[in-house]
């Protein structure tokens, strides 16, 4: 039954009209999978088509695992940005396709070249115009440990990009000859034949329909791998008897497909089997028995989605769609590799089974605009999931399961996040256009950008456009017109041309060809009475960015009732029913900057919305409704976990404060976050700000950090004021924090800190440590470059700090640090730190360098060290709690002393190894603190002042470094310190050098508390 199917489907015409010639490559392979080696074993006869009006003196196939072994340009990229995973492996890692031989129809031999990842094949006779050229190939690949996407995992297989693949010969410059260098593909549509030969107890997945079906995987099979036999997921992992062949060892599954471009497959002995309809789609999920509890619901969901885009983008013209469980995320055409459980996998499964409207049957090249099948199918994602699960919301709230989540976790809308992330980037100026080759991106955080949220962004800005009818229709032809074929970015516009009627380049050259961004505004509104009765109404827009879009405006009059308006450009009339039009407003720059719009209405206007359907990628939408109000603020609890950025307010999160000191005995206050579309790298109008009452006290404190871009000294530099009276010391400070970085996510980079305070006790009973009274004004400076040589991560810092006039204590203090990390061996680390200062002898208690750790002014920042009391008193008096700073000599604590010079080296060698045995020993722990690693250190040097001299200290012992996971994210990230510094060069005096001794530190970095 199943066989007739394979055979009958798909007999689509392909469009004739103004579409050019395609190639077409048929592919039949004979391939055996030897798990022992890792290695498939193939033949390959491709029949290639040449349509095109050109003679084919050679052809090419990309060879894509060969990125994967040393010294491949992909290899080399990474290696330039200092990722050595490739170069490190070892040759049994390594992956590689070898082409043994190639032979023409006739049984003619020909020399192939290889460059890295394509395969050049001189013909001796040229393929002609119209002519069906025959190629046979052998071909033997190896699995590799560090592929993308190719892997074995616990004995499943993954097996994509595996056999030689054609390269596509098209209109758009010929032969696409990219090497692999980690970013997508490109391929040729034809047939598939594969048979592919394995140990019997596989169960196989693949792209196709499976033609021997009653000889693998018999009714009495399916039946005993039925995913409903393994609800209860309490199955110990089990072959079922009948995948056991017959006596056989192996077994050969063999496969068909049509109209594709690619064949992918995967194997696994534990594979359970979900099936679900949808008219003449069958449904396959295929679940590891591990996880069959979790995907009970796989097929079906799978059915649902396939429904809802054959309904609204275009048929899905396959029989069959397998939904594969494998740890990660990618499409192949009729077959998905999806990770995660119900129902948070509807995320990936909507997408990855969307790519096979957008890459499977519409197939751009992915390589060269990765936009057009990565953004085209966020959108449909997007699509999906507001019309299917409309209140699946924020998709972490999903991750985070329970009450808690369940509760005070933001439900978040996907296309609004897609635009918040594009506009993030935006409004620093991190862009590069739409419009780029994938291997141009700059970084990763780049691609993402250019390949999914600004493209998404855009099409929904089309859709804003044309509107959602129009946006509709196009999207329904461009999949009719271009199914089965190699679109480009302007191939999409036309058919958005021929389906609106309207020319679109003024639309498609901003959104893909630049970095512009939009901003508009209003900047007034007049009601003024009419002599003829009624309200005559100017409303002032502006326009602040580069891109020109049509604007549409909602206006609410005074009796209550609502008109749209909108406001057209001269080249284009965005659909307006039931709206009033405007005259256009065109300009570009500082030309017609400013529109004002005369409409006469029969009451006055009582309030003014630009693009309420929030679809206009505006970077500043506070401007975007009048009257403005006087704080656009949205106030929601801050769950400490998830936010859900807002793009039209100034978000505001309030969260409850506890804190414990000895003088306010309990602390207890309200927490406030704010910021408008806030990045890791810049914010609008950042707000940090606390209240606290103290309980035995009764004093009230507040700090306050306000931050906010100063563009004045680059894009990534903000102006910050910071004023608080909090734990005893009153500290005012303003000044400027700048970033200087080409990428967002490698080295190097520079930061710039320039900050004037003021600061003064108050109480100093709040203190832990002695501290000098007296109002000090001084200068703070620091400059921190960050760099990367091959694997190891390196920072400078020089720091100063000078008083200025009028200052209780007038000093300097100068130091220098530099910090080395790197890997050592395969999960070793490494770390050297050397550190040297020098102050004058009148700095403050406070100021000056300490022995044994962090300075009373550094210990200050971190909420635990700020006070007394906070962490138990005794401990910090016997030196056995210290924050990481200064001569950071630990085993001094018990005598810790400052100085006003100071020169140290640290060294740390640590191993996850360790930690990992004793996390295995005892499990409960690794539920509280997850073990980052077990290690050896070694200090030396010395803290001094003028007059004294320098007397090398040294010390040495163990420690253990832990993360406190179960700290919310956005109050930090935390880690606890072990120290063990049994050897001491000069103890106290009761003590031996070598003794047991114990020191705790608990680090931040970036809290918020
Ligand atoms: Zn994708």
């Amino acid at each position: 039954m199943k066989r007739k199917l394979a055979f009958i489907f798909i007999l689509i015409s392909i469009p004739t009209a103004c579409l050019a010639w395609q190639q077409r490559a048929d592919h039949a392979i004979q391939v055996r999978l030897d798990t022992k080696t890792r290695t498939l074993s193939g033949h390959l006869r491709l029949t290639y088509h040449n349509n095109s009006p050109d003679t084919l003196n050679r052809f090419y196939f990309h060879l894509y695992q060969n990125a994967f072994k040393p010294g491949s340009h992909l290899d080399r990229l990474r290696r330039a940005y200092g990722n050595f995973s490739i170069a490190k492996l070892p040759p049994q890692d390594w992956a590689w396709i070898k082409v043994s031989s190639i032979r023409t129809e006739s049984g003619q031999s020909l020399r192939g070249k290889v460059d890295d990842t394509i395969l050049e094949v001189p013909l001796d006779e040229p393929v002609l115009p119209g002519e069906v050229a025959r190629l046979e190939l052998d071909f033997e690949t190896h699995v590799g440990r560090a592929s993308y996407r190719m892997k074995e995992n616990h004995g499943q297989y993954v097996i994509t990009q595996w056999y030689p693949r054609t390269c596509v010969y098209d209109e758009h410059g010929g032969w696409h000859v990219d090497q692999h260098l980690g970013h997508e593909f490109y391929g040729e549509f034809g047939t598939y034949d594969v048979q592919i030969t394995l140990p019997a107890e596989y169960v196989v997945g693949a792209t196709g329909v499976l033609v021997n079906r009653p000889e693998v995987l018999p009714d009495s099979l399916v039946a005993e791998l039925d995913i409903r036999n393994f609800k209860s997921g309490n199955h110990p992992k089990t072959q079922a008897p009948g995948q056991r062949h017959a006596g056989k060892r192996t077994k050969t599954w063999i496969f068909h497909a049509e109209n594709v471009h690619d064949f992918a497959w995967t194997a696994d002995p534990t594979f359970r089997i979900g099936v679900a309809h949808w008219q003449h789609v069958t449904v396959y999920a295929l679940a590891r028995e591990r996880k069959a509890a979790k995907w009970q619901d796989a097929a079906q969901v799978g059915a649902e989605v396939i429904a809802f885009y054959s309904k609204h983008i275009g048929r899905y013209p396959y029989p069959t769609m397998t939904i594969a469980d494998v740890d990660e995320g990618m499409e192949y055409p009729m077959i998905v590799m999806c990770g995660g459980e119900s129902p948070s996998y509807r995320y990936l499964f909507y997408h990855e089974i969307g790519h096979n409207w957008f890459y499977g049957v519409v197939a751009n090249n992915e390589t060269r605009n990765p936009h057009m099948d990565e953004g085209f199918t966020q959108l449909l994602h997007t699509m999906a999931m507001d019309s299917l699960i409309p209140d699946f919301g924020n998709r972490d709230a999903y991750r985070w399961k329970g009450w808690y989540a369940r509760h005070f976790f933001p439900k978040q809308n996907d296309r609004l996040y897609r635009q918040f992330l594009y506009l993030q980037h935006a409004k620093i100026g991190y862009e590069q256009k739409v419009d780029t080759h994938s291997d141009k991106t700059l970084e990763r955080a780049m691609y993402r950008l250019v390949a999914y949220n600004k493209p998404t962004t855009v099409l929904y800005a089309l859709q804003y456009t044309l509107g959602r009818r129009v946006f509709q229709r196009v999207l329904q032809t461009y999949f009719h017109d271009w199914k089965f074929r190699h679109p480009y970015p302007r191939d999409f516009q036309r058919v958005a041309e021929k389906v609106s009627g309207w020319d679109l380049d003024w639309f498609f050259d901003q959104w893909w060809e630049t970095t512009w961004t939009c901003d508009y505004g209003i900047r007034r509104v007049r009601n003024r009475p009419a002599p003829s009765g009624g309200t005559d109404v100017a409303i002032t827009l502006e326009r602040k960015g580069l891109a020109v879009m049509p604007l549409d405006l909602r206006l609410t009059l005074a009796d209550g009732s609502v008109r749209r308006v909108i406001v057209p450009i001269n080249r284009f009339h965005k659909p307006a029913r039931g709206a009033l039009v405007t005259a256009p407003w065109d300009g570009w720059f500082r030309l017609d900057a400013t529109k004002t719009v005369r409409l006469h209405l029969p009451s006055p206007v009582r309030k003014v919305e630009l693009d309420p359907s929030l679809r206009l990628p505006d970077t500043n939408r506070l401007d975007n409704v009048w009257p403005r109000h006087p704080f656009p603020i949205r106030v929601r609890f801050d769950n400490m976990f998830v936010t859900a950025p807002d793009l039209d307010r100034y978000d505001l999160w309030l969260r409850p404060s506890l804190m414990i000191n000895s003088v306010d005995g309990l602390r207890i206050g309200l927490h406030a976050d704010g910021s408008y579309l806030e990045s890791p790298f810049s914010a609008d109008k950042k707000l940090l700000a606390g209240v606290h009452a103290g309980v035995k006290s009764r004093n009230l404190q507040y700090s306050v950090l306000f931050r906010t871009p100063w563009r004045t000294f680059g894009g990534l530099a903000n102006f910050v004021l910071r004023s608080a009276r909090l734990a005893g010391r009153e500290v005012h400070s303003v000044g400027l924090e700048a970033t200087y970085r080409k990428l967002l996510q490698y080295p190097p980079w520079t930061q710039v800190h320039l900050i004037v305070q003021s600061s003064k006790l108050y109480d100093p009973a709040y203190l832990a440590v002695p501290w000098e009274p007296g109002r000090d004004y001084t200068l703070r400076a620091s400059a921190v470059r960050g760099w990367r040589w091959r694997t190891v991560n390196q920072t400078l810092s020089v720091r100063l700090t000078t008083s200025l006039l009028r200052s209780a204590h007038q000093y300097t203090v100068v130091s220098a640090e530099y910090l080395a990390h790197g890997p050592l061996g395969r999960s070793g680390e490494v770390t050297l730190r050397l550190f040297g200062g020098r102050a004058q002898n009148t700095t403050p208690a406070q100021e000056r360098f300490f022995l044994a750790g962090a300075s009373p002014v550094q210990e200050y920042t971190n909420p635990l060290y700020r006070s007394a009391g906070t962490l138990p008193q005794r401990w910090r008096r016997e030196g056995h709690v210290l924050l990481s700073g200064g001569a950071n000599l630990r085993g001094y604590g018990p005598q810790n002393r400052s100085g006003t010079r100071a020169a140290a080296a640290n060294l740390t060698l640590g191993h996850r190894k360790p930690l990992d045995l004793l996390v295995r020993a005892l499990p409960v722990v690794s539920s509280f603190v997850q073990p980052k690693q077990a290690y050896f250190f070694a200090d030396a040097g010395d803290v001094w002042t003028e007059g004294t001299h320098f007397r090398l200290e040294a010390d040495a012992g163990i420690g253990l470094a832990l993360g406190l996971g179960f700290v919310p994210p956005r109050l930090g990230r935390w880690a606890l310190h072990l120290d063990f510094p049994v050897y001491v060069r000069r103890p106290v005096a009761s003590e031996k050098p070598v003794v047991f001794r114990w020191v705790v530190r608990v680090e931040t970095r970036a809290g918020n508390l």
